[in-house]
């Protein structure tokens, strides 16, 4: 796993000397280089189905955005590595983010929902950890929150990814110099609740009511008068940021940043406060690479996970759009230079998605102009999906997520019904739903899986999945649109096996200095990408 150990191996020693009996012209191998910079970018759920989806999107789709549909992968596979890496957590089939992004981070193997931790439960050293002691700067963008389970795993170490509270401290004691994310409400002590407090009126006057200040913690620390003790510059909107120079810590969210459509309909917006990935990502390379012992940098596209965990296929494209521009730019930026590693992943696939060919709406026959079909028309037995889908997907005009929670929850109680739910998704997208299919939609049951307590499955009534229902494991609200995406499969050509994660082994892109890619291009587990990043350091 050891990138030199085995680059020197005595079999690769005695190889290459033989090759040098048989080609005496031929100099020896090279050490392994190292790379200055290492730069990590993770598709949270970006199985190879999703990277598909982008590049059907890209090349097929008649009005494609992409020009010349070339993807940012197109890129980084032409210039650097290709390799295939299994997820799995410590014992089991499948990952969550928690476990993956720290076996990423550590190269060791972690129970599930852990964050930094091996999987004995201690504390182990990651990658950003290593890069400090290096003298090098460390960073962590998100389009999540900054305590979310992907960004934890690199720059904290908790029991459970749910600690939030407790991340939120461990990132500030671990000094990354730079955090661009969401998640303000993990920083601000509880008596910011209060309307009248001191706290408030100094949070409202510093994030100039840029982001919506509540606090989740459950004391009264103020991590963000605490970031300022250690020499951190703020950072709650746009302006903000393009001030802010050397440490910045900028939380622009209360929650999450927006979804992708939202961040793609808002670009132009003069008033927008909330930065893109990809300004972050701009805004973290410009301060990280002003340090001459380089840096390591963890950039996040995290919410292509949330549109699989709700088999919304229209927002998981815009999702797959915002991480191919944010790689577009790094790549960009990394042009010619000779000195930085970059890893582009995945944590897990999400979702089991996939276009599929079906028994609905069968083409019809037609003549072809070839030798081979003179007597007989083209006429293929089955629907193999029309390319203009692409488009249609392209077009939604809202996420899942906000056609119920934003719209249809906001009616009245007695304006929730079946024809006002198919109203607003025949309004924010374009594959239209009856009132039957609305209805059930929003057909409910006794929870199959009722669990007391239980963080996601303690409600009594659920929305009510008749297939592979403990699959479907955020059950209260999210399961209508994994419901309204079982009505529109046929219409998108589009099959979803489960609300949560698969064990799909996710590709791995890399580019880099001299043979730093090398060990990357062949099949993995992740805790080997996530070592031989560390070594390539
Ligand atoms: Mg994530
Ligand atoms: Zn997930």
């Amino acid at each position: 796993m050891n990138i030199r150990k085995t680059t020197v191996g005595a079999g690769l020693v005695a190889s290459s000397l033989m090759l040098a009996a048989c080609a005496p012209m031929q100099s020896a191998p090279k050490a392994p280089e190292k790379a200055k910079n290492v730069i990590m970018i993770i598709g949270d759920g970006m199985g190879p189905q999703q990277i598909g989806l982008l590049l059907a999107y890209a090349k097929q789709a008649p009005n494609s955005v992409i020009a010349n549909g070339t993807t940012a992968f197109d890129r980084i596979a032409a210039n650097g590595n290709m390799g295939i890496s299994m997820t799995h957590a410590n014992n089991n089939l499948v990952v969550d983010s928690a476990a993956s992004a720290t076996q990423l981070a550590t190269g060791q193997l972690a129970g599930a929902e852990m964050i930094g931790a091996d999987k004995d439960g201690n504390s182990a050293e990651s990658i950003l950890e290593k890069a400090k002691k290096l003298g090098k700067s460390t960073g962590l963008v998100s389009d999540t929150r900054i305590t979310h389970a992907t960004p934890a795993g690199f720059g904290a170490h908790q029991s459970h990814r749910s600690r939030e509270n407790e991340i939120a401290v461990d990132l500030l004691n671990n000094n990354v110099d730079v955090m661009l994310s969401g998640g303000l409400r993990y920083w601000i002590p509880e008596s910011a609740n209060d309307e009248q407090s001191a706290a408030r009126q100094e949070l409202e006057a510093l994030s100039e009511g840029s982001v919506r200040i509540k606090s989740k913690r459950k004391d009264n620390r103020n991590l963000i008068a605490e970031a300022q003790q250690k020499d951190y510059n703020l950072a709650f909107n746009r302006s903000q940021m393009a001030q802010a120079d050397g440490k910045i810590l900028g939380l622009f969210a209360y929650s999450a940043l927006p979804n992708a459509i939202t961040e793609n309909q808002t670009k132009n917006d003069p008033g927008r406060t909330i930065p893109t990935l990809k300004e972050m990502s701009e805004k973290a390379i410009g301060s990280l690479s002003q340090n001459e012992e380089g840096f390591f940098l963890m950039i996040e596209a995290g919410q292509i996970d949330w549109a699989g965990h709700y088999n919304d296929t229209g927002t998981m494209l815009h999702e797959m759009l915002r991480l191919n521009e944010t790689l577009n730019y790094v790549l960009d930026w990394a042009e010619g230079r000779d000195d930085t590693l970059i890893v582009v992943t995945a944590d897990h696939e999400t979702g089991g998605f996939g276009f599929s060919y079906s028994a609905n709406d069968l083409p019809h026959g037609r003549d072809l102009p070839g030798n081979v079909f003179k007597e007989q028309q083209f006429k293929p037995a089955f629907n193999f999906g029309d390319v203009a889908t692409l488009d249609t997907l392209y077009e939604q005009k809202s996420s899942y997520g906000d056609i119920f929670y934003s719209q249809f929850d906001a009616l009245e109680n007695d304006q929730k019904t079946p024809a006002n739910l198919a109203r607003i998704v025949n309004a924010e997208t374009g594959f239209d739903i009856t009132e039957a299919q609305a209805a059930r939609v929003l057909a409910t049951e006794d929870n199959p899986f009722y669990t007391k307590g239980h963080q996601y499955l303690s409600s009594k009534t659920v929305p009510k999945m008749d297939v592979n229902g403990a699959f479907f494991v955020y059950q209260t609200d999210d399961n209508r649109q994994n419901l309204l995406a079982r009505e529109v499969a046929e219409q998108q050509n589009v099959v979803w096996a489960t609300g949560s994660h698969t064990n799909t082994p996710v590709l791995v892109f890399t580019q880099g200095p001299g043979d730093t890619t090398a060990p990357f291009g062949k099949v993995l587990h992740h805790t080997e990408v996530g070592q031989q990043a560390i070594d390539a350091l």
